[in-house]
């Protein structure tokens, strides 16, 4: 186990417009708003959506596209810095017309339908991504 005692400078709301692609909205906020270290919460719908399923077999992300209006029950993740710059790590969960659910490792190519945020700006940032050797995944330097 590893952790930071972080504090929170400022909570940003808003949301994202209509046909653009989920994740690369997500990016353009926290670069413009140079948020190196927080959260993200988002709600709304998608018009389609992909994600991805990591493999800890292969060690490689497994791509799932589903080509259909669904509702975000939930998108959250972290942001914190990777390769120098913010990065967020975002999952998402849909439901499809029927209520199932599906979801997983947000990835660009899901569009937005219509979607709400509120984003935690932690300010000062101490985390960073390294390589990990056990699962092959750039986790933080804890
Ligand atoms: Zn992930």
């Amino acid at each position: 186990m590893g952790y930071i005692n972080i504090d929170v400078k400022r909570r940003l709301m808003g949301r994202f417009q209509y046909d653009n692609d989920l994740l690369q909205e997500i990016n353009k906020l926290i670069i413009n708003e140079n948020i190196r270290s927080g959260e993200i919460r988002l709600i709304g719908a998608v018009k389609k959506a992909r994600f991805g399923f990591f493999d800890q077999a292969t060690r490689e992300y497994k791509f799932i596209e589903k080509n259909e209006h669904m509702e975000i029950l939930s998108a959250i993740g972290n942001i914190s810095i990777k390769d120098g710059k913010p990065f967020p790590h975002v999952h998402i969960a849909l439901a499809d017309k029927n209520g199932n659910v599906h979801g997983g490792h947000l990835m660009e190519g899901t569009k937005i339908f219509a979607a709400e945020f509120v984003v935690v700006d932690y300010g000062e940032n101490k985390l960073e991504r390294i390589d990990d050797e056990f699962t092959g995944l750039q986790l933080w330097n804890l």
